[in-house]
């Protein structure tokens, strides 16, 4: 299928913030990319639009029975001035078993891709070049049919956005606290844990709230059945340094399947450390704070990579892990990753996809 492009008279008429000033998804580019889809055509009318407004009927499915699904990833800058984007078919294959499980139809993989290419060459000017900064690409998908009742639509918009993004640490990597939820939770087998679908994500603010109001940056949240092992941490995986080994819970449907789990643990394979993705409890974890063979605790995800876990608070009371510092292999993961996306590093597994 052909890409049409449509250009912006608008170009530069976007105000382009300072990269000291980007912080996270406050920004859109100049353009979008969208694609129509209806039962009897499937996929057409593939094109780049100045970035602009969408018109929805206000019975559109998606407004009423949530049927969404979107990603998140990124481009970065070389410093040679090529631009890569890091394991997009990972992401692109994630959001095909996200559709399949809302009932949506599926972005042929090759054109979900050159899509994300054609865009950010157009909009390459902004592409922030300061350290740690990138772009950060969201591919969404969305039912578009007029019509109330519970069932499938047969009319889908599937569109990307691009938000030039800051550093994640300005001011280097800092330990976060964390909350662990013992009451409220995020997602029970035979759900849609493991789907990047927009339903997740509005019932877990209420628990993010409460945890801010206490001082809290995340929430930890356990498994829905017993409240008894650790599953996630807000929008991030989690792992856990402890008696030598590290341990990360299996993927078991309740669970996101992260790009960047999937790297720290490749990363960590190939380095001969021990590994498993096994159950944990929180007694463990909790346990593992007091006698100190907790050593590092850190959460994953595509929007800071790794994010060492400093504090965590479980029925009313404050665990310090590994007082409160950055622990090396922390420290280790979030150079190589970084310095395999940014070209500083050798790419044994073969992440980055150049654009130019
Ligand atoms: C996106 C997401 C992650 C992290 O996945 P990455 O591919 O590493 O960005 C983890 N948990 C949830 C709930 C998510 O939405």
């Amino acid at each position: 299928m052909e890409i049409k492009f449509i250009r912006s008279k608008a170009i530069g008429q976007k105000s382009r913030p300072k990269d000291s000033e980007l912080g996270f998804g406050k920004y859109t580019t100049d353009h979008m990319f969208l694609m129509d889809y209806t039962r009897l055509k499937g996929w057409h009318n593939a094109r780049i639009e100045p970035y602009q407004e969408l018109r929805l009927d206000p019975t559109a499915m998606v407004l009423h029975y949530n049927q969404e699904v979107f990603e998140g990833l990124k481009a970065y800058y070389l410093e040679d001035g090529g631009i890569v984007l890091f394991r997009p078919e990972k992401y692109i294959e994630r959001m095909q078993a996200s559709a399949r499980r809302m009932v949506m139809p599926e972005v042929p993989p090759d054109l979900f891709l050159r899509a994300i290419k054609e865009l950010i060459l157009l909009d390459r000017g902004w592409i922030p070049k300061s350290d740690g900064t990138s772009l950060y690409i969201r591919p969404t998908m969305i039912a578009v049919e007029p019509g109330l009742g519970v069932r499938p639509s047969e009319q889908y918009l599937f569109y990307i956005v691009l938000c030039p993004v800051g550093a994640y640490y300005p001011e280097g990597f800092n330990p976060t606290k964390i909350y662990v939820s013992d009451e409220y939770i995020r997602a029970a087998k035979g759900g849609v844990g493991e789907t990047k679908t927009s339903g997740n994500y509005g019932p877990t603010l209420f628990v993010s709230q409460q945890a801010a109001k206490k001082g809290y940056t995340q929430v930890l949240w356990l498994d829905a059945k017993e409240l008894h092992y650790v599953e996630e941490v807000g929008t991030s995986n989690i792992f856990f340094f402890i008696h030598d080994e590290l341990v990360t819970p299996p993927l078991g449907g309740t669970i996101l399947p992260g790009v960047t789990r999937d790297s720290v643990l490749q990363l960590v394979r190939r380095w001969g450390l021990k590994v498993s993705e096994r159950l944990i409890s929180i007694e463990e974890v909790i346990g593992g704070c007091k006698n100190g063979s907790l050593k590092e605790m850190f959460a994953t995800g595509t929007a800071a990579v790794i994010s060492p876990v400093g504090e965590i608070y479980y029925k009313g009371k404050d665990f310090r892990v590994a007082n409160g510092k950055i622990g090396e292999l922390s420290q280790k993961l979030y150079e190589e990753i970084t310095g395999i996306q940014y070209g500083r590093r050798e790419d044994p597994f073969g992440w980055r996809v150049r654009i130019t």
